[in-house]
């Protein structure tokens, strides 16, 4: 047999591996698409194992968003009331403000679905809350603090991974790997895929705003306003606001150079509304810039191996599609792999028909979000003054048959996903 370890060069070498164990299905990463993945095929009959670096799923903030698709699948599974019950606000569509007034690019309201709107719900709670159904069934195993630094490869196929844990060096060996591991990726750089990188014009810095005295308990969903080369985006997150300020590649370090005073003024120019909020930020480590890139793998798998979620491709922020896109290529995996893996005879061809139903939906939304970033977004980054919505998007809003499409995708994507179950 033919063995070996791809691994970083940076990890050390000879530690002792302190436990070798088997599982069907190694997940490695804990955000949405993995904890999703890992609760599927659990319920599937399925061994499965999920591997998270962090000790906790209380990490930096990475949207909160569940879109009608994904509330659809966990109302299969029985779950969407009881996710209700978590404390959570709705949004049915952001309303931007333009100099020409108020905007809503879709309606989710309009859409034929149990659930027309967007369920805004602390990204921590929602893998908790999925972690916990999870570990409900005795096949599931979940490895908090576990970094996965290598793959082991025999005979040209992945049989599974090594991790470094508090204690130590441990191995898992399995029939499949899934790296659901986040945009940077390390399963993908180690089986040596390389995305193709389509960056979008225009980076983001995230930053928190209080809630005022009187906002307290006032739900008011996502908004902004457009103006002056800049967008300002604000999402509801219950005790506080988390706002965004967008701006066209290449522009940060002028950005950066007029400081926090620059950012102040900004958000105070395009939405006054919010000038009294900034006032809380004094300090740049009060803001973190968020490199936005948007790219997709050629290749989703290799014998042994598949890459979901962000792993798989990373979607613009555009629209904010990325959970939803993650938690539908999870549900599309356990579709078509639950049964093999149960039955150990798990083929390479199970592995390219999942990239085979998701890749195409990924690029039709990949597309549509670089065409609304042409459209829209570059239009606003050339403004020198406030900027107006684009005649075309005002006369798409108005036509009935063609209004609710960019809500349908943003909701669903390009196909409705739902789970199969024998
Ligand atoms: C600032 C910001 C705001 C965003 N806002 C939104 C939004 O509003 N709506 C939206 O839909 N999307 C949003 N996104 C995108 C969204 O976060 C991702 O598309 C989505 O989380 C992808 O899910 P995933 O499960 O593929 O990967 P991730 O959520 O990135 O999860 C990957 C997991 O793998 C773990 N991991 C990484 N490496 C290893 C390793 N070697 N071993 C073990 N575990 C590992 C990580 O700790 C992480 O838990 C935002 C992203 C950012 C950065």
């Amino acid at each position: 047999m033919n063995a070996s370890v791809l691994e970083k060069s940076a990890v050390p070498e000879n530690d002792k591996i302190l436990d070798v164990r088997s599982t069907s299905c190694c997940v490695v990463g804990g955000g949405p698409g993995g904890a999703m993945l890992a609760l599927l095929l659990a319920r599937r009959g399925v061994d499965v194992t999920l591997l998270e670096m962090h000790k906790d799923f209380d990490r930096q903030f990475r949207g909160d968003t569940l879109h009608p698709a994904a509330l659809e699948v966990l109302d299969q599974i029985g779950l969407a009331e009881p996710l209700h019950r978590m404390p959570h606000s709705k949004v049915t569509g952001p309303v931007l403000q333009f100099a020409d007034g108020p905007f809503q690019p879709f309606n989710l309201a309009r859409l034929k679905t149990r659930f027309p709107y967007v369920l805004m719900i602390p990204q921590s709670k929602f893998l908790e809350f999925i972690a916990a159904e999870a570990a409900k069934y005795p096949n599931f195993r979940l490895v908090m603090g576990a970094g996965v630094k290598k793959l082991i490869e025999e005979d040209g196929a992945i049989r599974g991974v090594r991790y470094l844990a508090p204690d130590g060096w441990h191995e898992l060996r399995a029939d499949l790997t899934v790296g659901a591991d986040g945009r940077f990726s390390q399963v993908r750089q180690l089986a040596g895929i390389t995305p193709v990188k389509t960056a979008p014009p225009m980076d983001v810095l995230w930053f928190r705003l209080p809630r005022l005295p009187h906002e307290k308990g006032m739900p008011t969903g996502v908004g902004g306003g457009i103006g002056r080369g800049r967008i300002f985006i604000v999402l509801d997150r219950a005790d506080h606001w988390q706002a965004g300020l967008v701006f066209p590649k290449g522009q940060y370090q002028e950005v950066r150079k007029q400081g926090i005073e620059g950012v102040k003024r900004s958000i105070a120019e395009i939405e006054p509304a919010f000038a009294k909020h900034a006032k809380a930020l004094t300090d740049w480590q009060q803001v973190s810039l968020l490199s936005v890139e948007s790219s997709r793998c050629p290749r989703w798998h290799r014998p042994g191996l598949l890459l979901i979620g962000d792993a798989a491709h990373v979607m613009s922020p555009v629209a904010g599609v990325g959970i939803n896109f993650a938690i539908q290529d999870a549900v599309v995996a356990a579709n078509v792999l639950a049964g093999p893996l149960k039955a150990g005879r798990l083929a390479e061809s199970h592995l390219a028909e999942v990239q085979r139903q998701r890749e195409w939906p990924t690029k039709v939304i990949q597309t549509m979000q670089s065409v609304f970033q042409r459209v829209l977004i570059e239009r606003v980054f050339s403004a020198a003054g406030p900027a107006k919505v684009p005649l075309p998007m005002r006369i798409l809003v108005k036509i009935p048959f063609l209004r609710d499409v960019p809500g349908r995708m943003f909701a669903f994507g390009a196909r409705r996903v739902r789970l199969m179950e024998p």
